[in-house]
């Protein structure tokens, strides 16, 4: 299972130098959460059964395993809550996070 890694940005010197197509390969980026996301998700690791189904439906793929559980990289989610929204064991909750109160 591939989680997304950093990668540092390297602006190009010259226009030759610019990729064509997408400027990097898929699961590399560039920055983590830049601290806008409203509402986090978090797994209940008693109820959760570790069917996997909300990584299948995460856009970000930042949803891995965690013993018999999932859990969850902070540093790239973005807080959609398509994982909360699919659990069928509503193991995931959302909970809303203040402003600059880290992850
Ligand atoms: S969908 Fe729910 S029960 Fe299944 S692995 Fe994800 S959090 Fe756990
Ligand atoms: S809130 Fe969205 S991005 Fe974050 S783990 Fe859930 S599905 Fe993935």
């Amino acid at each position: 299972m591939n989680r997304p890694k950093l990668r540092e940005y390297v602006k190009p010197k010259h226009i030759k130098d610019y990729p064509v197509g997408p400027c990097y390969t898929a699961g590399h980026l560039v920055t983590e959460n830049a601290d806008w996301r409203t509402e986090k998700p978090v797994v209940e690791s008693t109820k959760c059964t570790g069917c996997f189904y909300c990584y299948l439906c995460c856009p970000e793929g930042v949803i891995y395993k965690e013993g018999k559980a999932v859990d969850i990289d902070y540093a790239f989610c973005k807080g959609c809550g398509i994982c909360a929204r699919v659990c069928p064991k509503k193991a995931v909750k959302m909970i809303r996070k203040e402003k600059n109160h880290g992850r």
